[in-house]
């Protein structure tokens, strides 16, 4: 069966693009035709990542950019602009843990501060400066990374929930204002995925690698299973959805 591809020719940006759910989403955007922004602290790897679908026929180039200040994140946008001529997509999806397993009266306020920062300023800096490029293109479609910890308690963790409830609720109310004018955003709430973030926090807390009880599925999640859900909302296939914060946890939230 061919289906026609609503992604084709479209210009994205993707945070964290040199590893785990970030590095899937360039893959499959790549492999969608779509020409990708890779945006990574870690230049290296965002470079990687850009080869990556240029080595599959694809567009793509790498930008050097710490989320957590304002004025990377507005030259990152610019970068769209001038590279490819426009922006149509967004995966705002760089993302730290922050002080994982510490009681909150032992958390460090600069952990706080910087963990703050680094999940949440930065989806605001993104939004700010991604809608008016959108709004040129005559429209567009966002998606920010939020987690199950942005829908339930996060007793290990609770400045990382505490950052992407506030991740969920900035979705919802920036979807709100710009729904008449052509740009969807919503957002995505993994559950544990295999990442080197996840590692480390199976590291850190010492959770059962095998089988996790508090997961129905009885397993952790794939990075491609989330990007899959990633460029589906990106897509006129869900051209309906907006301000969602859509869950993939192998249906841990509902235990
Ligand atoms: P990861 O640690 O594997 O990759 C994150 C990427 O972001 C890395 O390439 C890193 O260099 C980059 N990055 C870190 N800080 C940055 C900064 N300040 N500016 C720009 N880039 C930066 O993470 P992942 O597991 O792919 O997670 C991606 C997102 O998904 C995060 O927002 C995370 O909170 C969320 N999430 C992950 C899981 C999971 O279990 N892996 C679960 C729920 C939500």
């Amino acid at each position: 069966m061919s289906r026609s591809n609503s992604l084709n020719g479209k210009v994205a940006i993707v945070t964290g693009a040199g590893r785990g759910i970030g590095l899937e989403v360039v893959r499959l955007l790549g492999e969608r035709q779509v020409k990708v922004l890779c945006a990574d602290i870690d230049i290296g790897s965002a470079e990687a990542a850009a080869a990556g679908v240029r080595d599959g026929g694809g567009e793509a180039a790498a930008v050097a950019c710490d989320v957590g200040k304002s004025a990377d994140v507005s030259k990152l946008v610019d970068a769209a602009g001038e590279t490819f001529g426009k922006l149509d997509l967004a995966f705002n999806n760089a993302g730290i843990l922050g002080p994982m397993g510490t009681p909150l009266d032992k958390v460090d306020e600069a952990d706080w501060d910087r963990t703050l920062s680094i999940n949440l300023s930065s989806v605001f800096y993104c939004l700010k400066y991604q809608v008016p490029a959108m709004l040129n293109a005559g429209g567009g479609a966002i998606v920010n990374a939020a987690s199950v910890a942005g829908l339930i308690a996060a007793p290990r963790n609770p400045v990382y929930g505490a950052t992407k409830h506030a991740v969920v609720g900035l979705t919802r109310s920036a979807a709100m204002q710009y729904a008449d004018r052509g740009i969807r955003i919503n957002a995505v709430c993994p559950g544990i995925v295999e990442t080197g973030f996840s590692n480390s926090e199976v590291r850190q807390e010492g959770l059962p690698t095998f089988p996790p009880p508090f997961i129905p599925m009885q397993r952790f999640g794939t990075p491609e299973e989330i990007a899959r859900l990633v460029v589906w909302l990106l897509s006129d296939e869900a051209s309906y959805l907006t301000g969602e914060a859509v869950g993939a946890d192998g249906g841990w939230r509902h235990m």
